[in-house]
Protein backbone atom coordinates (compact mmCIF):
# COMPACT_ATOMS: atom_id res chain seq x y z
CA UNK A 1 0.00 0.00 0.00
CA UNK A 2 0.81 3.53 -0.47
CA UNK A 3 1.02 4.79 3.23
CA UNK A 4 1.02 8.84 4.02
CA UNK A 5 2.35 9.13 7.75
CA UNK A 6 2.43 11.99 9.99
CA UNK A 7 3.89 12.43 13.30
CA UNK A 8 7.07 11.02 13.23
CA UNK A 9 7.52 11.09 17.27
CA UNK A 10 8.31 7.98 19.73
CA UNK A 11 5.26 6.16 19.16
CA UNK A 12 5.00 7.45 14.97
CA UNK A 13 8.58 6.77 14.39
CA UNK A 14 8.84 2.79 15.28
CA UNK A 15 4.83 2.26 13.59
CA UNK A 16 6.29 3.43 10.00
CA UNK A 17 9.82 2.09 10.35
CA UNK A 18 7.52 -1.32 10.97
CA UNK A 19 5.35 -0.75 7.92
CA UNK A 20 8.33 0.13 5.81
CA UNK A 21 9.53 -2.63 7.04
CA UNK A 22 7.06 -4.86 5.94
CA UNK A 23 6.72 -3.60 2.35
CA UNK A 24 4.62 -0.46 2.54
CA UNK A 25 5.68 2.61 0.53
CA UNK A 26 5.82 4.77 3.48
CA UNK A 27 6.29 8.45 2.83
CA UNK A 28 6.27 10.61 6.55
CA UNK A 29 5.96 14.28 7.65
CA UNK A 30 6.69 15.86 10.92
CA UNK A 31 7.54 19.42 11.66
CA UNK A 32 10.50 18.10 13.60
CA UNK A 33 13.61 17.07 11.86
CA UNK A 34 13.47 13.33 12.05
CA UNK A 35 14.53 10.35 9.95
CA UNK A 36 13.23 6.98 10.15
CA UNK A 37 14.39 4.22 8.37
CA UNK A 38 12.97 2.84 5.18
CA UNK A 39 10.26 6.05 5.23
CA UNK A 40 10.94 8.45 2.58
CA UNK A 41 10.38 12.31 4.01
CA UNK A 42 7.61 15.01 2.46
CA UNK A 43 7.89 18.90 2.78
CA UNK A 44 4.71 19.38 4.14
CA UNK A 45 1.24 17.21 5.46
CA UNK A 46 -0.85 17.68 2.62
CA UNK A 47 2.43 16.08 0.37
CA UNK A 48 2.78 12.95 2.29
CA UNK A 49 -1.12 12.78 2.37
CA UNK A 50 -1.53 13.15 -1.45
CA UNK A 51 -2.63 9.61 -4.02
CA UNK A 52 -1.87 7.62 -0.77
CA UNK A 53 -4.02 4.28 -0.25
CA UNK A 54 -3.92 5.33 4.19
CA UNK A 55 -3.04 8.37 5.78
CA UNK A 56 -1.87 7.88 9.36
CA UNK A 57 -1.60 10.44 11.98
CA UNK A 58 0.22 10.13 15.51
CA UNK A 59 0.19 13.67 16.80
CA UNK A 60 0.13 15.20 20.28
CA UNK A 61 -3.09 16.28 20.55
CA UNK A 62 -6.68 16.98 19.38
CA UNK A 63 -5.75 20.92 17.75
CA UNK A 64 -2.62 19.61 16.64
CA UNK A 65 -5.02 16.53 15.18
CA UNK A 66 -7.83 19.20 13.38
CA UNK A 67 -5.15 21.63 11.71
CA UNK A 68 -3.67 18.68 10.11
CA UNK A 69 -6.91 16.72 9.18
CA UNK A 70 -7.54 20.90 7.33
CA UNK A 71 -4.39 20.70 5.36
CA UNK A 72 -4.62 16.67 4.29
CA UNK A 73 -8.42 15.90 3.83
CA UNK A 74 -8.48 18.11 0.40
CA UNK A 75 -4.79 16.12 -1.01
CA UNK A 76 -6.38 12.63 -0.30
CA UNK A 77 -8.55 10.37 -2.74
CA UNK A 78 -11.99 9.19 -2.84
CA UNK A 79 -12.33 6.03 -0.68
CA UNK A 80 -8.81 6.13 0.59
CA UNK A 81 -8.73 5.51 4.60
CA UNK A 82 -7.69 8.54 7.06
CA UNK A 83 -6.48 6.44 10.16
CA UNK A 84 -5.66 8.73 13.25
CA UNK A 85 -3.57 6.46 16.33
CA UNK A 86 -3.33 9.87 18.35
CA UNK A 87 -4.90 9.59 21.35
CA UNK A 88 -7.27 12.97 21.17
CA UNK A 89 -11.08 13.90 22.29
CA UNK A 90 -13.85 12.09 21.41
CA UNK A 91 -14.85 15.80 20.19
CA UNK A 92 -11.97 16.21 18.45
CA UNK A 93 -12.45 12.84 16.63
CA UNK A 94 -15.76 12.98 15.46
CA UNK A 95 -15.38 16.37 13.65
CA UNK A 96 -12.55 15.19 11.57
CA UNK A 97 -14.10 11.81 10.84
CA UNK A 98 -17.00 13.88 10.26
CA UNK A 99 -15.29 16.58 7.58
CA UNK A 100 -13.27 13.38 6.23
CA UNK A 101 -16.76 11.70 5.54
CA UNK A 102 -18.06 14.60 3.65
CA UNK A 103 -14.87 14.69 1.44
CA UNK A 104 -15.76 10.78 0.61
CA UNK A 105 -12.80 9.15 2.69
CA UNK A 106 -13.14 6.22 5.09
CA UNK A 107 -12.02 7.50 8.50
CA UNK A 108 -11.22 5.77 11.99
CA UNK A 109 -9.72 6.95 15.10
CA UNK A 110 -7.54 3.98 16.32
CA UNK A 111 -5.78 4.83 19.37
CA UNK A 112 -3.29 2.29 21.00
CA UNK A 113 -2.02 1.00 24.18
CA UNK A 114 1.18 -0.30 24.87
CA UNK A 115 3.56 2.38 24.91
CA UNK A 116 6.77 3.16 22.94
CA UNK A 117 7.69 -0.60 23.80
CA UNK A 118 4.80 -1.73 22.27
CA UNK A 119 5.16 0.51 18.74
CA UNK A 120 8.55 -0.93 18.29
CA UNK A 121 7.95 -4.47 18.61
CA UNK A 122 4.57 -3.95 17.25
CA UNK A 123 2.78 -5.31 20.01
CA UNK A 124 0.57 -2.26 20.19
CA UNK A 125 -3.55 -2.75 21.06
CA UNK A 126 -5.55 -0.65 18.86
CA UNK A 127 -9.19 0.46 19.97
CA UNK A 128 -11.21 1.84 16.35
CA UNK A 129 -13.88 3.69 15.86
CA UNK A 130 -15.32 3.50 12.20
CA UNK A 131 -17.31 2.04 9.42
CA UNK A 132 -17.03 -1.66 9.06
CA UNK A 133 -15.09 -1.25 5.50
CA UNK A 134 -12.55 1.54 6.72
CA UNK A 135 -12.10 -1.01 9.73
CA UNK A 136 -11.55 -4.22 6.99
CA UNK A 137 -8.91 -1.95 4.47
CA UNK A 138 -6.85 -0.92 7.43
CA UNK A 139 -7.05 -4.47 9.66
CA UNK A 140 -3.71 -5.54 7.22
CA UNK A 141 -1.94 -2.05 8.83
CA UNK A 142 -3.11 -2.85 12.36
CA UNK A 143 -1.70 -6.53 12.43
CA UNK A 144 1.98 -5.01 11.28
CA UNK A 145 2.04 -2.44 13.53
CA UNK A 146 -0.13 -4.41 16.52
CA UNK A 147 -1.40 -7.65 17.95
CA UNK A 148 -4.71 -6.43 18.06
CA UNK A 149 -7.35 -4.45 17.09
CA UNK A 150 -10.66 -4.13 18.72
CA UNK A 151 -13.56 -2.49 16.76
CA UNK A 152 -15.26 -0.77 19.36
CA UNK A 153 -18.26 0.69 17.08
CA UNK A 154 -18.69 4.52 15.05
CA UNK A 155 -16.30 7.23 14.65
CA UNK A 156 -15.23 8.56 18.30
CA UNK A 157 -15.33 5.08 20.22
CA UNK A 158 -12.08 4.25 20.04
CA UNK A 159 -11.03 7.73 21.96
CA UNK A 160 -13.71 6.49 24.61
CA UNK A 161 -12.51 3.06 25.01
CA UNK A 162 -8.80 4.61 25.27
CA UNK A 163 -10.03 7.01 28.02
CA UNK A 164 -12.35 5.13 29.89
CA UNK A 165 -9.28 2.38 30.25
CA UNK A 166 -7.12 4.73 31.26
CA UNK A 167 -9.23 6.53 33.78
CA UNK A 168 -9.25 2.50 35.44
CA UNK A 169 -5.92 2.76 34.83
CA UNK A 170 -5.01 5.88 36.55
CA UNK A 171 -7.51 5.22 39.79
CA UNK A 172 -6.12 1.52 40.30
CA UNK A 173 -2.46 2.42 40.19
CA UNK A 174 -2.95 5.17 42.71
CA UNK A 175 -4.99 2.98 44.98
CA UNK A 176 -2.10 0.23 44.36
CA UNK A 177 0.65 2.86 45.43
CA UNK A 178 -1.48 3.61 48.27
CA UNK A 179 -2.13 0.28 49.48
CA UNK A 180 1.45 -0.09 49.71
CA UNK A 181 2.30 2.32 51.32
CA UNK A 182 -0.11 2.04 53.85
CA UNK A 183 1.29 -1.87 54.03
CA UNK A 184 4.91 -0.32 54.84
CA UNK A 185 3.04 1.61 58.37
CA UNK A 186 1.19 -1.62 59.70
CA UNK A 187 4.31 -3.57 58.81
CA UNK A 188 3.70 -5.71 56.03
CA UNK A 189 6.06 -7.48 53.90
CA UNK A 190 5.96 -6.00 50.14
CA UNK A 191 6.48 -9.33 49.00
CA UNK A 192 3.41 -10.64 51.04
CA UNK A 193 1.33 -8.27 50.23
CA UNK A 194 1.97 -8.73 45.91
CA UNK A 195 1.59 -12.44 46.87
CA UNK A 196 -1.55 -11.88 48.76
CA UNK A 197 -3.45 -8.64 46.28
CA UNK A 198 -2.06 -10.44 43.15
CA UNK A 199 -4.32 -13.66 43.54
CA UNK A 200 -6.59 -12.17 45.50
CA UNK A 201 -9.65 -10.16 44.53
CA UNK A 202 -7.73 -6.80 44.60
CA UNK A 203 -5.79 -7.82 41.73
CA UNK A 204 -4.86 -5.82 39.01
CA UNK A 205 -3.11 -4.88 35.78
CA UNK A 206 -1.33 -2.15 38.40
CA UNK A 207 -0.10 -4.75 41.03
CA UNK A 208 0.08 -7.98 38.14
CA UNK A 209 1.78 -6.81 35.53
CA UNK A 210 3.33 -3.21 36.28
CA UNK A 211 3.86 -3.38 40.15
CA UNK A 212 5.30 0.08 41.19
CA UNK A 213 7.17 -1.57 44.41
CA UNK A 214 10.52 -2.02 43.53
CA UNK A 215 12.11 -5.54 43.55
CA UNK A 216 8.64 -7.08 43.28
CA UNK A 217 6.60 -8.67 40.78
CA UNK A 218 7.79 -8.89 37.30
CA UNK A 219 10.29 -6.46 35.87
CA UNK A 220 8.50 -2.70 35.82
CA UNK A 221 9.93 0.98 35.65
CA UNK A 222 10.14 0.70 39.60
CA UNK A 223 13.42 -1.68 38.89
CA UNK A 224 14.53 1.26 36.66
CA UNK A 225 14.02 4.10 39.29
CA UNK A 226 10.73 4.88 37.87
CA UNK A 227 12.00 5.75 34.53
CA UNK A 228 9.06 5.93 32.10
CA UNK A 229 7.42 3.37 30.69
CA UNK A 230 4.46 5.62 30.74
CA UNK A 231 4.95 9.07 31.84
CA UNK A 232 2.72 10.44 34.49
CA UNK A 233 2.47 13.72 31.92
CA UNK A 234 0.78 11.15 29.64
CA UNK A 235 -1.59 9.61 32.01
CA UNK A 236 -2.46 13.21 33.07
CA UNK A 237 -3.71 13.86 29.72
CA UNK A 238 -5.16 11.24 29.28
CA UNK A 239 -7.38 11.33 32.59
CA UNK A 240 -7.81 15.00 31.53
CA UNK A 241 -9.41 13.69 28.78
CA UNK A 242 -11.76 11.51 30.53
CA UNK A 243 -13.10 13.94 32.49
CA UNK A 244 -13.56 16.20 29.30
CA UNK A 245 -16.03 13.82 28.01
CA UNK A 246 -17.62 12.56 31.38
CA UNK A 247 -18.40 16.74 31.46
CA UNK A 248 -19.52 16.90 28.11
CA UNK A 249 -21.49 13.28 28.61
CA UNK A 250 -22.89 14.82 31.55
CA UNK A 251 -21.34 11.27 33.57
CA UNK A 252 -21.00 11.11 37.03
CA UNK A 253 -17.09 9.73 37.61
CA UNK A 254 -15.81 10.97 41.68
CA UNK A 255 -12.58 8.82 41.17
CA UNK A 256 -11.47 9.77 37.63
CA UNK A 257 -12.03 13.17 39.09
CA UNK A 258 -10.02 12.46 42.21
CA UNK A 259 -7.22 10.81 39.92
CA UNK A 260 -6.92 13.61 37.73
CA UNK A 261 -6.36 16.16 40.68
CA UNK A 262 -3.57 13.71 42.17
CA UNK A 263 -1.61 13.36 38.65
CA UNK A 264 -2.19 17.04 38.39
CA UNK A 265 -0.67 17.67 41.30
CA UNK A 266 2.67 15.26 40.67
CA UNK A 267 3.19 16.47 37.36
CA UNK A 268 2.63 20.32 38.14
CA UNK A 269 3.52 20.81 41.73
CA UNK A 270 5.85 17.88 42.79
CA UNK A 271 8.14 15.66 41.40
CA UNK A 272 6.28 13.84 38.87
CA UNK A 273 7.11 15.18 35.73
CA UNK A 274 8.67 12.81 33.12
CA UNK A 275 8.92 10.30 35.71
CA UNK A 276 6.53 7.14 35.40
CA UNK A 277 3.22 7.46 36.62
CA UNK A 278 3.82 4.05 38.94
CA UNK A 279 6.18 6.86 40.70
CA UNK A 280 3.12 7.92 43.21
CA UNK A 281 4.52 4.86 45.29
CA UNK A 282 7.41 6.80 46.47
CA UNK A 283 4.89 10.20 46.84
CA UNK A 284 2.70 8.38 48.75
CA UNK A 285 5.76 6.80 50.98
CA UNK A 286 6.80 10.56 52.11
CA UNK A 287 3.72 11.31 53.35
CA UNK A 288 1.20 11.30 56.58
CA UNK A 289 -2.29 11.98 56.63
CA UNK A 290 -1.62 15.87 56.80
P1 LIG B 1 5.68 12.71 20.47
O1 LIG B 1 5.61 14.09 21.01
O2 LIG B 1 6.94 11.92 20.64
O3 LIG B 1 5.31 12.71 18.90
C1 LIG B 1 4.43 13.60 18.28
C2 LIG B 1 5.10 14.09 17.01
O4 LIG B 1 4.19 14.93 16.29
C3 LIG B 1 6.36 14.92 17.27
O5 LIG B 1 7.45 14.33 16.57
C4 LIG B 1 6.00 16.30 16.73
O6 LIG B 1 7.10 16.98 16.15
C5 LIG B 1 4.96 15.95 15.68
N1 LIG B 1 4.09 17.07 15.34
C6 LIG B 1 3.54 18.01 16.14
N2 LIG B 1 2.78 18.86 15.42
C7 LIG B 1 2.84 18.43 14.14
C8 LIG B 1 2.26 18.90 12.92
N3 LIG B 1 1.44 19.97 12.91
N4 LIG B 1 2.55 18.24 11.78
C9 LIG B 1 3.36 17.14 11.79
N5 LIG B 1 3.95 16.65 12.92
C10 LIG B 1 3.68 17.30 14.07
O7 LIG B 1 4.44 11.94 21.13
P2 LIG B 1 4.20 10.35 21.16
O8 LIG B 1 4.66 9.82 22.46
O9 LIG B 1 4.68 9.75 19.89
O10 LIG B 1 2.61 10.32 21.24
C11 LIG B 1 1.80 10.50 20.08
C12 LIG B 1 0.36 10.22 20.45
O11 LIG B 1 0.26 8.88 20.94
C13 LIG B 1 -0.20 11.12 21.54
O12 LIG B 1 -1.53 11.44 21.24
C14 LIG B 1 -0.10 10.25 22.79
O13 LIG B 1 -1.06 10.60 23.77
C15 LIG B 1 -0.36 8.88 22.21
N6 LIG B 1 0.19 7.77 22.99
C16 LIG B 1 1.48 7.82 23.46
C17 LIG B 1 1.97 6.75 24.20
C18 LIG B 1 3.39 6.76 24.72
O14 LIG B 1 3.71 5.91 25.56
N7 LIG B 1 4.26 7.65 24.26
C19 LIG B 1 1.15 5.64 24.46
C20 LIG B 1 -0.14 5.60 23.92
C21 LIG B 1 -0.61 6.68 23.20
Amino acid sequence: MQIGFIGLGNMGGPMSANLAKAGHAVTGFDTADVEIEGVTRAASAAEAAAGRDVVITMLPNGAILRAVAEDVIPAMHTGSVFLDCSTVDVESARSVADAAEKAGLLPLDAPVSGGIGGAQGGTLTFMVGGSDAAFAKAKPLFDIMGQKAVHCGPSGNGQAAKICNNMILGATMIVTCEAFALADKLGLDRQAMFDVVSTSSGYSWSMNAYCPAPGIGPQSPADNGYKPGFAADLMLKDLRLSQQAAETADADTPMGQAAMELYARFVEQEDGAGRDFSAMLPRFEKRGRG
